[in-house]
Parts: C-alpha cells; sequence; structure tokens
C-alpha cells in the first residue's frame, strides 16, 4: 500500500517562490510563514520540502475538483450567476480546528483526512471547465497561496481561452507570491477569521501578514472580497469586529464584506451555530463603520435584504439573491445603476447570461474521467 506521502512526494517540481541560503537551507516565499527549510525538512505546510538545497512543490495533481456558482466562493460582485470551476490540492499553512475543507487542507497533519489525489494536467482541467460553461477557474479547497506554481500554470491555460480566474484564500501572502500571482490572478477572496492575533496564534499564523496582504491585493488592482465566519465566543464581540471593519474602511469602503454563518464542525463543536441575529448584529457594525456593501451569508432566507446588492447611493435594488441562486439582475450593462447612473464597483459581464446553477455539482466528465486516481 503506499501512502499518501510517498504519492505526493513523487507529486513534485522544483518551485519558483523561494531563494537558496547557505548550508543548504531555503527560504520559502509562497506564504507569510518565510520557513528557512534546511535540506531533507518539510516547511510548516508539510507539502513544499527542500530535497538537496533546492525547494519541491505540488504539482500535477487535484485532491478536488468541483463546479461552484461563483456565489458560493463567495464572489457577490464579479460575474453574478457565473460557474465557477473549482479545484483544490492537498496541504495548508494553518490548522483551524473549524475548517470546512479540513479533509484536504489537513490532509499531512491529520490521519482521518483522506482526499486521494487525481492526475491532472491544466489542458485537461481547462477543456473540462470550457465544456461545463464555466467562466472562472478558481484554486480553493486548501490554501492556494501554498500549491501557487502549479495554480499559475492551470491559470494561464485558463487566460488562453478567454477564462477569468480566482484564488479563495486565507490570505497570509508575501509581497514575493502577490507579485507573482499578479498577472495571472483576477479575483482574490481574503477568508479574514478574525481581528486579534492572539486568535491567529491559535490557528497557526498571525494577524500583520494577512492585513499587509489584504492592503496589497487591493493596491495592486486585483479584485478583493472579504470573509469573515462568524463563530460566536470567538471573533464575534462588537469591539473585535468593529475594528476588523474600520481596517477594511481604511482600505477601500468598496471592499464587499461577507460575514457568513458558522455551523460545528472538525474539531471545533463548542460554539453554538451562528444565529440569523448575530449576522444581522455584525452587518449593521459593519455599515456603521462606513463599508458600502455587506453580505450575509450561509443562511439563506432568514436575513432579510443582507443577501442582496443595493445601490448604496439611491438604495435601487441591483442585484437579488437567495442563497447562490440570482433572483434579480438589474444592472446596466456598464456595471451601473440603472435608477441614478452610481458606478458599481466589481467585474461585471455585460449582461446577465442566466445561471447554470445555484448548487455544487461535481463534473461527470471527472467521475469517467481523464483524472487518474494517483493509487493511495
Ligand atoms: S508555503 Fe508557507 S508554510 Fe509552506 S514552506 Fe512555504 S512558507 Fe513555509
Amino acid at each position: 500500500m503506499v501512502t499518501l506521502k510517498e504519492v505526493l512526494d513523487q507529486s513534485v517540481r522544483e518551485g519558483e517562490l523561494y531563494e537558496k541560503l547557505d548550508r543548504g537551507f531555503v527560504r520559502c516565499f509562497a506564504c507569510g510563514h518565510c520557513c528557512p527549510i534546511p535540506d531533507g525538512q518539510v516547511g510548516v505546510c508539510k507539502v513544499r520540502f527542500n530535497r538537496g538545497g533546492n525547494l519541491f512543490v505540488p504539482w500535477g495533481y487535484a485532491a478536488g475538483v468541483q463546479c461552484d456558482p461563483i456565489e458560493k466562493k463567495p464572489f457577490f460582485h464579479a460575474y453574478p450567476g457565473a460557474l465557477a470551476y473549482s479545484f483544490g490540492m492537498l496541504g495548508c499553512d494553518l490548522h483551524c480546528a473549524y475548517c470546512q475543507n479540513w479533509v484536504t487542507s489537513q490532509a499531512l497533519r491529520d490521519p482521518a483526512a483522506v482526499s486521494p489525489p487525481l492526475q491532472a494536467t491544466p489542458e485537461e482541467m481547462v477543456n473540462d471547465a470550457l465544456r461545463l460553461g464555466a467562466k472562472v477557474v478558481v484554486s480553493t479547497y486548501n490554501e492556494p497561496l501554498i500549491t501557487s506554481e502549479w495554480a499559475v500554470t492551470v491559470f494561464k491555460e485558463a487566460r488562453a481561452v478567454g477564462l477569468a480566474t480566482g484564488y479563495v484564500s486565507n490570505g497570509n501572502g508575501t509581497p514575493q507570491v502577490l507579485e507573482y500571482l499578479r498577472p495571472w490572478v483576477d479575483l482574490y477572496k481574503v477568508d479574514l477569521k478574525s481581528f486579534d492575533d492572539r486568535h491567529y496564534r491559535q490557528l497557526g499564523g498571525r494577524l500583520q501578514p494577512i492585513l499587509d496582504t489584504i492592503r496589497r491585493l487591493h493596491a495592486m488592482g486585483f479584485w478583493v472580497e472579504i470573509v469573515t465566519l462568524l463563530i460566536p465566543g470567538f471573533n464575534d464581540s462588537d469591539d473585535e469586529l468593529k475594528r476588523l471593519a474600520e481596517f477594511l474602511v481604511s482600505v477601500s469602503p468598496d471592499l464587499p464584506w461577507h460575514v457568513t454563518a458558522f455551523h460545528q464542525d472538525y474539531k471545533m463543536t463548542d460554539p453554538a451555530d451562528t444565529s440569523p441575529t448575530d449576522l444581522r448584529r455584525a452587518a449593521a457594525i459593519g455599515k456603521k463603520a462606513g463599508l458600502r456593501y455587506v453580505y450575509a451569508g450561509n443562511l439563506p432566507g432568514q436575513v432579510g435584504d443582507l443577501e442582496n446588492t443595493r445601490c448604496p447611493g439611491c438604495g435601487e435594488l441591483l442585484i437579488g439573491r437567495y442563497g447562490y441562486l440570482i433572483t434579480d439582475y438589474r444592472l446596466t450593462a456598464a456595471g451601473s445603476c440603472p435608477a441614478c447612473g452610481a458606478g458599481i464597483p466589481g467585474r461585471w459581464a455585460s449582461s446577465f447570461g442566466g445561471q447554470i446553477t445555484a448548487y455544487p455539482f461535481l463534473p461527470r466528465t471527472h467521475r469517467r474521467s481523464n483524472l487518474v486516481n494517483l493509487g493511495v
């Protein structure tokens, strides 16, 4: 029986996001940990490693492929209704006890996390995305920063056939990885998990690199949306949410902020599930701080108008939503309000082209498939 680690040790290529140090060490720049790694050792993420003074990185597989409505990522100001062809690899640089993708993110830390990798080429994945009618290809499910070399290779294929690209990320970036991604990534979602450095340290990270990344992403012209999973008793005090929202306003009041409902998962089973009242309270704090686009997620139909996009100038309904379903679309071809003409920030198509699905589904082509189980 081949172990997952043995398979992944073979599914690699020399990385691009690193420098060589003295005594055979390398320093990786793919995430904010910036690990110095001695020969024969792995980084904190456990999927990038030093062999003979060179950094090797994940390559040539997908640990999960799914067709998601783009609203699930969530991107609300980018091609509403579009199909987002979503792929992940394995591993993460954090270890959040409530991770909803722990089967892929914690694959090399937790023996219970088993998600067999499938052999994949960028061409196969992009052809599949086209066949299924996707408009966007998204790296998600594990932390995409730590597998950026592979994501960029897939995105180069995607761009060549006119598809947009996106990252769904914890935002623990570095200036080097953002420069590397800038030519190839259009949309970038950051999961801002807390505004308290002590909480981030519990999850295996630090707050400051994430704040720096959000500021840089916006300044560099990525389309950025922010998500905060609201966990009762962990990150939902009025004071913490106020400071978090004020930080976002200082970057741009046009950053969409999604506050989403927690449900008990993985190793975090103590806090209560988030209620609609909790989401409304957090959203009100965001709006009072000056954010123009605040959304409440994961509780469809229970949060009033907080699933919809309204014009911040005149209040006109622009995009109606129920969960991932687009129920109304009134933006003009130029992406502005039809009532008062105000421009609405985002990446808009010239018209709403309908919605292929409001629910995630597994691409049948992958079940038949080109993608070969690597035999774990
Ligand atoms: S991706 Fe992050 S955790 Fe992994 S080796 Fe590089 S710096 Fe370390």
